[in-house]
């Protein structure tokens, strides 16, 4: 009879302390990126697929991205945790005020000098700490961090088509690849769409609605992926983007804002990068500071500030980078400086205050509550919750946990498992009775 108690009892522990330690273990963690997906993306197109997410997960209302609303930028927050003005990531172009040295948003995936200003990102601490980690596509991505580089990084062609679904599979496989049979523990997947649609065609065209569909049957893909390499119980999901998109306003619906009516740029001005949508930037001359600051501050549709005294929650004042002037256009408005020469439908990097900069959080995996419907929050906490999901200590940043971690399954699942113990044992004590 006492062996038979102690066997029961020894049978109980044990299935009960075999979840236990699997919830201890350390899971995978696969962040996607869909460059400029707005928030409401999804509520005028039939998308089975990310419908199912939210019933198998977590979907955030919606999330907000660090001003600026730009891909470089805030890409780098979502990888670092950092606030803008600290890693310094300050515009899609890498620029040098002193010697007006201007290079294109592409040409900087290369460059360690424009991403590399002391702030770690996410892959080099994981790594620090004994972790694999790789990036396909991913900002930033593709340089060195102090000396240190990614375990893998694919880098875009310069002539990367961004809708080829085809090649989107190919990436998903490949990736799966990398977790299933190489172990990777850290996989940050970027696509180009649906922002390249939005700029090229504005948000409100039928042909974003078709990359949207196309990104929802890309999931359905994953999801069967991610079955086909048995990583079901291991692999945690977080899709994310960077921004949202608004429609530009032109003419003849509105009067078009062009700079050269309101300051002679050539003269009051040593460094300028104005003609890339609504956010401006400009080095004034010697002591014209103040002039070029009220002349811009009499120009309709935009708002103009001084570095030192933009508003605290843009986290944007104390960068060193930064030029000494800002401006930001209104909702829609584009910044011209001399002539129109801006084709763009839709553009971002606008107030990111404004519902249309909002953009996407999703997550599932064996870590993730299911159907769980999150308040906003800022995409800065995404940082803390990928180093808990990873079970690393993080680097320094701006982020907080306390605002993610309520989408963990964690300690519900510990506490589901002592409640199934508490009920073995009551039922083994009344059977011995
Ligand atoms: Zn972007």
């Amino acid at each position: 009879m006492e062996l038979e108690l102690f066997l029961v009892v020894a049978a109980v522990l044990c299935a009960a302390g075999k979840p236990l330690s699997k919830a201890a273990a350390r899971n995978k963690l696969l962040l996607i990126s869909f460059d400029g997906f707005r928030w409401d993306y999804d509520q005028d197109v039939d998308t089975p697929n990310l419908d199912q997410l939210a019933v198998d997960g977590v979907k955030a209302k919606y999330i907000t991205p660090p001003m600026l609303t730009m891909t470089s930028p805030s890409h780098f927050t979502t990888i670092t945790g950092r606030w803008v003005e600290d890693h310094e990531v300050v515009h899609n172009m890498m620029f040098n005020t002193s010697t007006n040295q201007k290079v294109p948003h592409k040409l900087t995936m290369s460059r360690s000098e424009w991403w590399g200003n002391g702030v770690l990102p996410l892959w080099i601490t994981a790594q620090n700490q004994g972790l694999k980690t790789a990036s396909f596509h991913y900002p930033g991505g593709g340089v060195k961090y102090r000396g240190q580089t990614v375990n893998r990084a694919l880098l875009e062609e310069l002539n990367h088509p961004d809708d080829n679904e085809t090649e989107w599979r190919q990436n998903i496989d490949t990736v799966m690849s990398w977790f299933s049979e190489e172990d990777f523990d850290l996989v940050t997947l970027y696509y180009g769409e649906p922002d390249n649609v939005g700029h090229a065609k504005g948000p409100d065209h039928p042909d974003r609605k078709k990359i949207i569909q196309q990104i929802d049957r890309t999931l359905g893909y994953l999801r069967e992926a991610i079955s086909l390499h048995h990583l079901n119980d291991s692999l945690n999901v977080i899709i994310t983007s960077d921004h949202g998109m608004t429609t530009i306003k032109k003419r003849p619906q509105v009067d078009e804002i062009i700079l050269r009516e309101y300051l002679n740029l050539i003269k009051l001005a040593s460094f300028e990068i104005l003609d890339y949508g609504g956010f401006g930037i400009l080095t004034p001359r010697p002591g014209k500071e103040q002039e070029v600051f009220d002349a811009l501050s009499n120009a309709p549709n935009l708002t103009v500030y001084k570095k030192n005294e933009m508003p605290e929650n843009f986290h944007l004042g104390k960068s060193k980078r930064l030029p000494p002037i800002v401006v930001v256009a209104d909702l829609g408005f584009n910044l011209n400086s001399r002539f129109i020469v801006y084709v763009n439908k839709g553009d971002h990097g606008f107030h990111n205050g404004e519902m249309d900069m909002k953009t996407i959080f999703r997550a599932f995996g064996p870590d993730f509550k299911k159907n769980l419907l999150s308040e906003p929050f800022d995409s800065i906490h995404i940082y803390p919750l990928m180093c808990k999901l990873l079970q690393i200590e993080p680097a320094p940043h701006n982020g907080s946990l306390t605002v993610t971690e309520n989408m963990l399954s964690g300690g519900s699942h510990r506490a589901r498992l002592s409640v199934a113990l508490l009920l073995s044992m009551l039922l083994l004590m009344f059977s011995l009775l």
